[in-house]
């Protein structure tokens, strides 16, 4: 990756340089999605991601449809079975600092006839789950997969104390959010692996996503894990219309939601949000990778819509690494 300023490049060297980068991001991107065994650290992904989104949206000429830009992450495991998301599970479009999110908000808003707020949440550091149930019992549950197909890992799903089997309302919904592995059952599932012989996870994020595509389901029983829910394939069965009120929703329908949410009015609301949540960022005792926020009403979020990828209405402020990390060589942490 250069560091060359995309303003000095021709459209040619713009070509040359994306196209170094994109099977570069597939590479890591099949690591960790798919091995669920990174090689390299998040910001480094990030870093090398940002540089191929400036370079495509400086010459969208350029954009290839096979490019990690245009497509949801990861794909599926030939040993597990397969389920079609009939409305897609999206990836989130990311901003690192307060300069690109203003800008975001601007953009949105100058797109959007009315005047609206955000809702903030917590970016939750696991991987995706849709958790589908008909007349209020749980039926079928899966991972992200490439954002159109996904894994079926019911019986993997059914074994997490925090996803209801039956819930409050016969309501037949996709309910999507967040599988994790809190902090103190990482350590301790990695000091149990490193006792046996076996490699340690790079992290709880890698942690969670092996645990759950487990053929064993006493193994995923065993890994601790735990859920956040946050969103809705579909609204429509819902008595709310807004995000906040989703949230609040789902924890009457039986579901564990992350109760650090917090509606802001404008920019310096979701600026305090995030600094406050930064500070905090280490005593959670699960992992948190960023903020999002997302516009607060559900049907201006489907009105504004998304692009292959990403929703339009939602963005993910991703925090800067923590400084103590853990990697797959050289395990440290502290708490
Ligand atoms: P992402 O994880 O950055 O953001 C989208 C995801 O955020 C959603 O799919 C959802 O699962 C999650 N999320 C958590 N809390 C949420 C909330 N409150 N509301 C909505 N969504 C919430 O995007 P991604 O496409 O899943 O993965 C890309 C990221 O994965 C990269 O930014 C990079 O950090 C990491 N990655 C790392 C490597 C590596 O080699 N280290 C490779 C590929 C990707």
């Amino acid at each position: 990756m250069t560091d060359k300023p995309i303003k000095t490049l021709t459209a040619e060297q713009a070509a040359a340089e994306a196209a170094e980068l994109r099977p570069q991001l597939l590479t890591w991107g099949k690591q960790y999605y798919n091995a669920d065994a990174p090689t390299v650290e998040d910001d480094v992904y990030d870093r090398v991601y940002a540089r191929l989104v400036a370079l495509e949206t400086a010459f969208p000429e350029i954009v290839t449809p096979e490019s990690p830009t245009q497509n949801v992450g990861g794909t599926t495991r030939g040993d597990l079975p397969k389920v079609t998301h009939e409305i897609p599970m999206l990836s989130l479009g990311d901003v690192f600092s307060i300069d690109e999110l203003k800008e975001f908000d601007e953009r949105l808003r100058s797109n959007v006839d009315e005047d609206f707020d955000y809702n903030c949440e917590l970016k939750i550091d696991g991987l995706a789950i849709s958790l589908r149930y008909e007349n209020g019992e749980f039926v079928q549950g899966s991972t992200r997969g490439n954002g159109q197909i996904g894994e079926d890992i019911t019986a993997n799903l059914k074994t997490i104390p925090s996803i209801p089997q039956t819930l409050s309302r016969p309501l037949t919904i996709d309910v999507r959010g967040e599988c994790y592995m809190p902090k103190a059952a990482f350590l301790a599932l990695n000091e149990r692996r490193e006792a046996a012989g076996q490699a340690p996870f790079a992290n709880p994020r890698n942690a969670a996503a092996g645990s759950l595509r487990q053929q064993n389901t006493q193994v995923t029983a065993d890994r601790k894990l735990a859920t956040f829910m946050y969103n809705i394939a579909d609204y429509e069965p819902l008595n709310t219309r807004s995000q906040s009120g989703l949230l609040d929703e789902l924890a009457e329908l039986g579901f564990t939601t992350n109760p650090a949410y917090q509606v802001a009015h404008n920019m310096d609301d979701v600026a305090t949000y995030i600094d406050h949540y930064q500070g905090q960022r280490s005593d959670l005792p699960y992992g948190i990778d960023g903020i999002v926020i997302k516009a607060n009403s559900l049907p201006l979020q489907r009105e504004i819509g998304a692009t292959v990828k990403v929703p339009r209405w939602a963005i993910a402020y991703k925090f800067p690494p923590e400084e103590v990390q853990t990697t797959v060589l050289d395990i440290e942490w502290t708490v």
